[in-house]
């Protein structure tokens, strides 16, 4: 059972304008909420995206800076959507398309009182029409608009009043239209953040080297499980801490050379290695994010096999709550399913992907590249829990590598008679397709397979 329910909300300080951990910041202010959406992961944005969002905000609206502190919270959608948090406020959407393999920028009425001193292009005026027409009451509607700006997201201006909409084929969706009030923001870093929240990180902090040395007596001997994510990053330090020092990795040969790099940079003696996926994969499927036997071959078995000699032991791991719906009733200590003789403690099950890189700002540890590089996951680079987006940036990264992979998919959907669109949008990551992939799939005319797709069976190394 757990043990805390989900934080659904956001604190933030209105005096410092930053993120809080807790109600009340350290200046002595009571934060505001803003409410999250499921599954209420919080992460603050890395380089990568920074860069990112200035650009599309530079190419739409001519404005060429965001803030210090810049929050996203992971939602469901056909591939990456975070909502953006700024200033406190919901301040708008990134998302990717899959099909057409491209970043587009959504802002929302909250966004406005920042953007409006910056904007420079990107806007639609409708006051003459407003005036011609005698229309008021706009928000939710339709009207024919004539513009010189590309179709896509545009910022309104109706008079007084300003809001936000869609230009499309000769057509403006008014989504909101109201005053805006002119506001002055603070623009604090990461260092005022960390002051701000250092009670509530030191709570943290020890409530977890508190679980960690419960479980450390002289009959079990306690682990380290390093993947080379920033979650096994803060467990790493915090076992540390704790007085643990025994650690392993597993190599699944299918590790980012980044990822390889930091583990090798952390320098870590034992490094298990599990079967070859390439030769795995003449047997199997695919791996499928509903379908993940790699994960037994490559990562678990490994682990059971230097156990078998070695005994019972209890592994610090990285797990948390707010990382998907199967890992939401973890609780501290639980028996490895796959594994009998290993006890797995989460200390920072209940810590949000905020928490995670607050901890890692303020102990400034070293973590994975990737991070910065627009990965929010870091797992092998062939992952069907990839997002496209992140399989864009592994192109981009690794042309050579991800290649290979490519290749390989492609002439699955060859083998599977299906198209290569089929592969490109990343259908491949299901055996099953959840409907908002058959969606996008119905909406290019990119036919589905009606039948289990037959296996590769032989290597195309
Ligand atoms: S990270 Fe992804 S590809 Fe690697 S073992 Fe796990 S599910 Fe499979
Ligand atoms: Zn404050």
């Amino acid at each position: 059972m757990r043990d805390s329910p989900l934080k659904t909300v956001l604190y933030w300080c209105p005096e410092c304008n930053i993120p809080l951990m807790g109600r009340k910041c350290a200046c002595g202010a009571k934060a505001i909420e803003i409410s999250l959406l499921k599954p209420y992961d919080i992460r603050p944005a890395l380089e990568y995206d920074r860069n990112l969002l200035i650009k599309l905000l530079s190419e739409r609206f001519g404005i060429d800076e965001i803030p210090e502190i810049v929050l996203f919270n992971k939602t469901g959608g056909t591939d990456r959507n975070d909502l953006i948090i700024i200033n406190g406020e919901r301040f708008g959407w990134l998302s990717f398309d899959p099909y057409n393999r491209k970043f587009s920028i959504e802002l929302t009425q909250g966004a406005l009182p920042y953007i409006l001193p910056k904007i420079k292009t990107g806007i639609v005026d409708i006051t003459e029409y407003i005036r011609e027409t005698g229309r008021k009451r706009l928000g939710g509607k339709n009207i024919p608009f004539n513009s010189e700006l590309n179709d896509g997201f545009v910022v309104i201006k109706a008079g007084k009043r300003w809001g936000v909409g869609n230009l499309n084929n000769g057509k403006l969706k008014i989504k909101t239209l109201g005053v805006i009030e002119e506001k002055e923001f603070k623009n604090p870093d990461q260092d005022e953040v960390i002051k701000k929240n250092k009670r509530h990180l030191k709570n943290l902090e020890r409530n977890a080297i508190r679980l960690i040395r419960s479980y450390m007596d002289e009959d079990t001997p306690v682990n380290v499980s390093f993947s080379g994510g920033k979650d096994s990053t803060v467990v790493l330090e915090l076992a540390h801490r704790a007085g643990v020092e025994d650690v392993y990795h597993v190599d699944t040969g299918m590790e980012f050379p980044e990822t390889v790099d930091f583990v090798r940079e952390t320098g870590i003696k034992k490094i298990l290695k599990g079967a070859d996926f390439w030769r795995e994969v003449r047997t199997h499927d695919l791996p499928r994010k509903d379908d993940r036997w790699c994960c037994e071959k490559l990562k678990l078995q490994p682990v059971k096999e230097w156990l078998k000699n070695k005994g019972r032991c209890v592994t610090v791991q990285g797990n948390r709550w707010y990382e998907s719906f199967s890992r939401l009733n973890l609780p501290a200590a639980s028996k490895n399913p796959y594994n009998s003789k290993q006890l797995n403690l989460s200390p920072i099950r209940n810590w949000r992907a905020f928490e995670v890189f607050l901890y890692i700002w303020w102990r400034e540890l070293p973590y994975n590249p990737l991070y910065d590089k627009g990965f929010e996951r870091v797992g092998c680079w062939n992952c069907p829990a990839m997002l496209e987006s992140e399989a864009e940036r592994n192109l981009e990264l690794h042309p050579e590598l991800f290649g290979k992979w490519q290749n390989h998919l492609k002439r699955w959907a060859r083998q599977n008679k299906l198209q290569e669109d089929y592969v490109r949008c990343g259908l491949w990551r299901w055996k099953e397709l959840p409907p908002k992939m058959k969606e996008l799939a119905r909406a290019h005319n990119i036919k589905l397979k009606e039948s289990p797709p037959k296996q590769i069976r032989r290597s195309l190394q």
